[in-house]
């Protein structure tokens, strides 16, 4: 029988959505389900975690050094962890991306990125080439399998489990060469650019780091995200994480808002999943067009403050 261990995501207070998406990939592998939660004080994750569907344990991981979920702490816990598993999930985001291969490395195992979809316990289908080719993987099974779960691709399961809340440890070795020093987080109370349902984004078009005020303001009479293409974080316009894309998030809202964004294929990959696309352009001809459910060709700086007065009349 197939037994799956998934790496909780969390800020010590919240589980992040994106693990109740990588139980999903889970249930559809089949087996018995695991969530490990690794924190200082586990009890706030864990009674989230477990009352994900199909989940049989949560293992609570209490040490301090788990207080700052660092990859180089926490890799060498998982890979000790692994041992009692066939399958080893975390979901595909920046903390997944930067956990999971390290455990891999230590299990001496390739690790499969991306999950789109199971074809069976062993066999899995993924993006390459930018999303324009799915690939499908086979994967041996020993000593385990490990995973990430591309979040865009599945929904988050339901919560309604009741599983059984345990402490768990290991006796693995905690390197020292990595220390948590200090957390800048974003404090603007938008929510969170993976998991928004509506997310608007600037491109170079915006102009100017100053001109993005344009882009916050209309994002917060939609309630959404911000995000921004390559070049509007290479010109300096907004931090790097606010990046969508290939090298950025990967990101399936309800309504995505691409502004001042031509819409070149490495930007594209990280919407595909988006439901409804809206661009707004004032090139007729930029390729964004072709993707967009609905498009409006005009300057920015007129269109969103109109858009604006729209709105208030709702
Ligand atoms: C390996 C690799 C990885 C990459 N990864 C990513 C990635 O993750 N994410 C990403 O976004 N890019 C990525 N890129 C870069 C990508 O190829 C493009 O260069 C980038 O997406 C372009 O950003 P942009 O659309 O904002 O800028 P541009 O292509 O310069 O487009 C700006 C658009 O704004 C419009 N515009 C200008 N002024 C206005 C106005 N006043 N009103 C309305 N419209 C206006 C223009 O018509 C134009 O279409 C990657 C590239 C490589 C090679």
């Amino acid at each position: 029988m197939n037994r799956i261990l998934v790496i909780a995501e969390h800020d010590g207070k919240k589980l992040n959505p994106a693990t109740a998406k990588a139980v999903s990939c889970a249930l559809a592998i089949g087996g018995e389900i695991d969530i490990a939660v690794f924190a200082a004080d586990a009890a706030a994750v864990a009674g989230s975690a477990a009352k994900l569907k199909g989940v049989k344990r949560v293992l609570n991981i209490e040490r301090a050094e788990n207080a700052h979920q660092l990859a180089a702490a926490l890799a060498p816990q998982i890979a000790k962890l692994a041992k009692d598993y066939t399958h080893l999930l975390a979901p595909s985001t920046t903390f997944g991306k930067d956990v999971l291969p390290r455990a891999a490395a230590l299990l001496g195992v390739q690790q499969v990125s991306d999950i789109m979809k199971v074809v069976d316990a062993h066999t899995f289908e993924r993006p390459m080439y930018a999303g324009n080719a799915i690939v499908t993987v086979k994967a041996p099974a020993m000593p385990c399998i490990v995973a990430t779960v591309r979040t865009a691709s599945w929904q988050a399961c339901s919560e309604d489990g009741h599983a059984e809340i345990t402490a768990a440890g290991t006796d693995a070795a905690i390197p020292q060469h990595t220390r948590f020093v200090e957390l800048k987080a974003d404090v603007s109370g938008r929510p969170d650019l993976q998991s928004a349902a509506r997310v608007v984004s600037g491109g170079r078009g915006v102009g100017s780091k100053e001109n993005f005020a344009v882009i916050y303001k209309f994002a917060d009479k939609l309630g959404a995200a911000v995000g921004a293409s390559r070049a509007a974080v290479d010109a300096g316009f907004v931090p790097n994480d606010l990046q969508v894309g290939q090298t950025g998030k990967i990101i399936a809202p309800e309504l995505y808002v691409a502004v001042g964004i031509s819409g070149a294929i490495q930007h594209l990959t990280g919407i595909k999943d988006a439901r409804t696309i809206v661009a707004i352009n004032k090139d007729p001809d930029a390729p964004i067009f072709q993707v967009a459910d609905i498009g409006l060709v005009g300057d920015l700086f007129q269109i969103l403050p109109e858009l604006e007065q729209e709105l208030d009349k709702l």
